[in-house]
């Protein structure tokens, strides 16, 4: 290989290049593989066709998207699921005492209509932001976040924008 720092010619794949000191795969100033001169833009050598700068660098570079949003989503959907089953748990625990002081009407209903969709919605956040974190199924993913929104606008909203903007990096 060459030093894409200074251009010399280099045996085996050494950590820092004997001649300038650098690491020679950080720098841009020649191919590593025939030693031609290339800038920072290039990513194709022009000379002999290797891939100097991979778009595997780019390509890991906005994979924080996809985990931002996963962990948005988990913040928000824990949370909920727990709220949502002490809701569910409350109601069958002072569901009795509660009709037995006369009962405060549609009180139970209305824990009920709480509860539950706040626990589905919790479930789907929190699967959702798994599969958004692995960077797996993106339709999954963005189903996680919106349900996000339902837990905590204030999570789900930028678990939405994230899961948008890093689509490219899910497989
Ligand atoms: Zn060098
Ligand atoms: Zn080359």
């Amino acid at each position: 290989m060459f030093c894409r720092n200074c251009g010399k010619e280099l045996t085996g794949s050494p950590e820092i290049c004997p001649e300038c000191g650098a690491k020679p795969m950080r720098g841009t100033s020649f191919c590593s593989n025939c030693g031609a001169p290339t800038t920072e833009l290039t990513e194709i050598c022009p000379k002999c066709g290797a891939r100097v700068a991979g778009k595997v660098v780019a390509k890991a570079g906005g994979t924080w998207m996809p985990l931002t949003a996963g962990i948005l989503d988990l913040v928000a959907g824990v949370p909920a699921l727990i709220i949502g089953i002490a809701l569910a748990a409350g109601l069958g625990m002072f569901g009795a005492l509660i009709g037995g002081l006369g009962g405060i009407p549609g009180l139970g209903a209305i824990m009920g209509a709480i509860a539950v969709p706040m626990i589905i919605f919790a479930i789907i956040a929190i699967v959702g932001g798994v599969f958004a974190i692995r960077r797996r199924i993106w339709g999954l993913a963005l189903a996680g976040s919106i349900c996000a929104l339902f837990c905590a606008w204030f999570l789900g909203i930028p678990a939405i924008v994230f899961t948008i903007m890093g689509k490219k990096h899910f497989k």
